[in-house]
């Protein structure tokens, strides 16, 4: 890939103030024109919508069933005006969206591209989604449970940065609690948070693969001198692939059961956690040829960070591994160009020795 092609695609990608927090549809909508006028005609494209989300897949072959998936979102957080002028400085890129993930989605074009004019390569589709940051809840998980796009290997380059290869990574689910009683409705919700706090505040005071809960959200009450009819506890927790989602929500049903049997129990978002089995071929093929290019071991590690990876999680396919970028969600994000060539060099490698085993 041309450096100046990668500059100018991501330059034009960044300028799309994609925010999806503050509902910018229109905008990711013409991000994905933007995405799809840069594709070759000889693509298959599918633009899909569902609720306020739009998702694009374009491949060359059969996209919802291809020998490699790559996923990328192309939403972003909010951040200053200035922030969606790309800029660079010292070799580096600057700008929102840089390293989480705008980055990416050039490379899977060039890539793809590629493909797209050689009748035997391997087939590739690539996903984009524009609500990650929102949790997505309408474009990850409708691609993997709603119209099943299931890849045999699923590269998404939303964590491990600096060529870390992401193992693990935490699962989540939240919880709330909405009790309308008669009485103080905030009182039982105060016992069952500092119940589950004195399990799991422990966990969150130091980073460790442990269960984690963020006491998030406790809401109720209209005046000091009114008795509270109605309130809600929201609660966060952050799980390795030991546990389950539903495990957690017993925990947390068996302990307000104990408090008061009337709470009403809801899980909210969620995902699984995610293992990737680093003896699995395919992963061991990534894995060599990321070696190779680098000329240095690759490290392997757990992640706190979620992603839409986790969709994927029950078919242990996910390949999370990115270039060496960061300040993700702050006013200095910013994405190495030379690791960015690096990477496409990766994964063009890795893609065109794919070879199906179907
Ligand atoms: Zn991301």
């Amino acid at each position: 890939m041309e450096r100046k092609y990668f500059k100018e695609k991501l330059t034009e990608l960044v300028a799309i103030p994609t925010i999806r927090e503050k509902e910018m549809l229109k905008e990711s909508s013409e991000a994905l024109d933007l995405i799809e006028s840069w594709a070759d005609s000889a693509l298959s494209k599918r633009r899909i919508k569902n609720g306020k989300t739009e998702i694009l897949l374009l491949g060359n072959g059969n996209l919802l069933n291809p020998d490699i998936g790559y996923l990328a979102h192309v939403d972003v957080v909010d951040a200053d005006k200035e922030m969606f002028k790309m800029t660079e400085t010292d070799g580096k890129f600057y700008g929102r969206g840089v390293s989480d993930m705008k980055f990416s989605i050039p490379i899977g074009i060039e890539i793809l591209n590629k493909l797209a004019k050689d009748k035997g390569a391997p087939v590739m589709t690539l996903a984009i989604t524009t609500d990650e940051e929102v949790g997505g809840g309408d474009g990850g998980n409708y691609l993997a449970n709603e119209i099943k796009f299931i890849p045999e290997v699923l590269i998404v380059p939303d964590g491990g940065d600096d060529f870390v290869f992401v193992n693990k990574s935490k699962g989540k689910a939240t919880h709330a609690s909405t009790p309308w009683l008669g009485k103080n409705a905030l009182t039982p919700l105060i016992k069952i948070a500092s119940g589950l706090g004195a399990i799991y505040d422990q966990n969150s005071a130091s980073p460790n693969w442990e269960t984690t809960m963020n006491l998030g959200v406790l809401q109720g009450g209209k005046s000091t001198n009114q008795v509270c009819d109605e309130a809600t506890l929201k609660l966060d927790f952050r799980f390795p692939e030991t546990r389950s989602a539903n495990e957690i929500l017993e925990e947390v049903r068996k302990a307000s059961e104990k408090i008061d049997p009337n709470l009403s129990i809801k899980l909210g978002a969620q995902g699984d956690p995610i293992y990737t089995d680093i003896k699995n071929l395919e992963v061991t093929r990534f894995l060599k040829i990321a070696r190779d290019v680098l000329g240095r071991n690759i490290k392997i590690e757990g992640e706190n960070g979620a992603s839409d990876a986790r969709y994927w999680a029950k078919y242990n396919i996910p390949i999370i591994m990115k270039p060496n970028g960061g300040g993700i969600h702050s006013d200095k994000e910013w994405i190495d160009v030379e690791s960015c060539l690096t990477y496409y060099e990766i994964l063009s490698k890795y893609v065109n020795e794919f070879t199906s085993i179907i």
